[in-house]
């Protein structure tokens, strides 16, 4: 019997899967420059954090999740997306009676069961950060300024930046109420018929053609906005022009969840075909009273770690071969294995990125291991070396091959390399 990994599921694997540390330490990088701490939650959590934390409502909880009963007869959830989890921890662990904003970021595997497809899987990765317990127009721009310049560290140069305001508490029902009377004026299947009832906004967001052109003319929260969630966009709007950033107004942006209010933006890519979202996020003002914390104002994002290396490879990003070693070192014999050993583990210990030949092949298995390896010098060391007290260090782009004694040949590589 044999395996394969499961269904929407694959294996990172060398050299590939060093991209994918590469984009998760790239994404995260501003973020951790910019004083967001490091948190870690369960890969699973209570089922009810998701569905009350996520929205009912949303495709996520009403289809996409993996949900199954612990053998305590409790039911969870392998964790959907992050926010919701991290909210759980800050208000589990009082953060909010300390310092505020409260700055976190996070890395790890997510789960939908969704249609699987390229750029949607239903195991993926995700790098996150979050800033809660703070209403600032300076904090939203901050989080997207940082994400921008994830993106923009890794190389890519087609990444755009859609903005919208969602609006809050005060103005959103009101436009609620406009946006439903309008959609139940529409031609529309019964599932979407539904939705207007429980979440009107997400019909903007569907993406069939017969459904977008009667859309047309539908009424938007950036006409129906109140005077403080109007002057709040334009404070973050001003904040990411003066940050050097360019953004594209975007009044039709929704979410998938349903607990966004004010800023929302999403970072697209266009050369990934209809998973075109490298990442997005928002302001999600009221999520923490909906799971039973206090009033804490907070924003947040999601940057797509498969899609982004997708992104980088569209832009024909992959194309140095990351995560090699520069030395190589073949021993000739069972003598020289010997010696070669402990020179390999010095090496490693100053720095070196070091492998070398196993398993006892000749001379032109172990040269060739060597120009597999990506290595920059192989190290050969046979008979008549070791009665020299030497080894041979070759560069394995020019041929250029010379003899260092033993006892230099860590500074030697050590110069060769910085
Ligand atoms: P989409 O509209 O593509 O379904 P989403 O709104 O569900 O995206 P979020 O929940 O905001 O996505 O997640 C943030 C990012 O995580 C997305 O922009 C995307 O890059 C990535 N992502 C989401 N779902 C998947 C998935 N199933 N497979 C791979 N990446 C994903
Ligand atoms: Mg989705």
């Amino acid at each position: 019997m044999t395996f394969q990994a499961p269904k929407g599921t694959f294996d990172w694997m060398p050299p590939r899967s060093e991209w994918a540390l590469i984009v998760r330490d790239a994404l995260s990088a501003p973020a951790r420059r910019a004083g967001y701490g490091y948190i870690e939650t369960p890969a699973f959590e209570d089922t009810g954090l998701f569905s009350r934390g996520v929205g009912e409502s949303t495709d996520i909880v009403t289809k996409e999740m993996y949900t199954f009963e612990s053998k305590g007869g409790q039911s969870l959830t392998l964790r959907p997306e992050g926010t919701a989890s991290v909210m759980r921890a800050v208000l589990e662990h009082g953060l909010y009676g300390g310092a505020l904003p409260i700055k976190l970021w996070y890395s790890g595997s997510y789960f939908r069961y969704e249609k699987a497809q390229a750029g949607r899987y239903r195991h993926f990765s995700q790098v996150g950060a979050e800033a809660l317990g703070a209403e600032d127009p300076a904090l939203d721009a901050e989080l997207i300024v940082l994400a921008a310049d994830g993106y923009a560290s890794l190389g890519l140069k087609n990444v755009r930046l859609l903005l919208n305001s969602l609006g809050c508490k005060e103005c959103r029902p009101a436009y609620r109420a406009a946006l439903q009377e309008f959609l139940r004026g529409l031609d529309l299947d019964e599932d979407t018929r539904k939705r207007i009832e429980i979440n009107p906004l997400r019909v903007l967001d569907d993406k069939r053609p017969e459904v977008q052109a009667q859309l047309v003319n539908a009424p938007l929260m950036t006409d129906h906005l109140c005077g403080a969630c109007k002057a709040y966009h334009e404070e973050v709007r001003g904040l990411l022009t003066s940050a050097g950033l360019t953004y594209t107004d975007d009044p039709r942006l929704v979410r998938g969840l349903d607990y966004y209010t004010r800023t929302t933006f999403e970072f697209i890519h266009d050369g990934l075909g209809a998973q075109s979202a490298v990442g997005g996020g928002g302001r999600y003002d009221g999520l923490s009273e909906m799971i039973g914390g206090p009033a804490l104002p907070s924003v947040g994002w999601a940057l797509g770690v498969d899609r982004t290396v997708l992104a980088m490879e569209a832009e024909g990003l992959l194309t140095e071969r990351p995560g090699h070693v520069e030395v190589f070192a073949v021993p000739l014999g069972e003598e020289a294995r010997r010696r070669i050993f402990p020179l390999v583990a010095e090496l490693r210990r100053n720095g070196v990125a070091v492998d070398m030949a196993f398993g006892g092949r000749g001379v032109k298995g172990a040269m060739k291991a060597a120009d597999r390896s990506g290595a920059r010098y192989a190290l050969i060391l046979g008979d008549r070396d070791i009665e020299a007290g030497a080894v041979q260090v070759k560069d394995l782009t020019t041929g250029d091959q010379t003899a260092v004694p033993l006892a230099e040949v860590v500074d030697v590589l050590k110069g060769k390399l910085s």
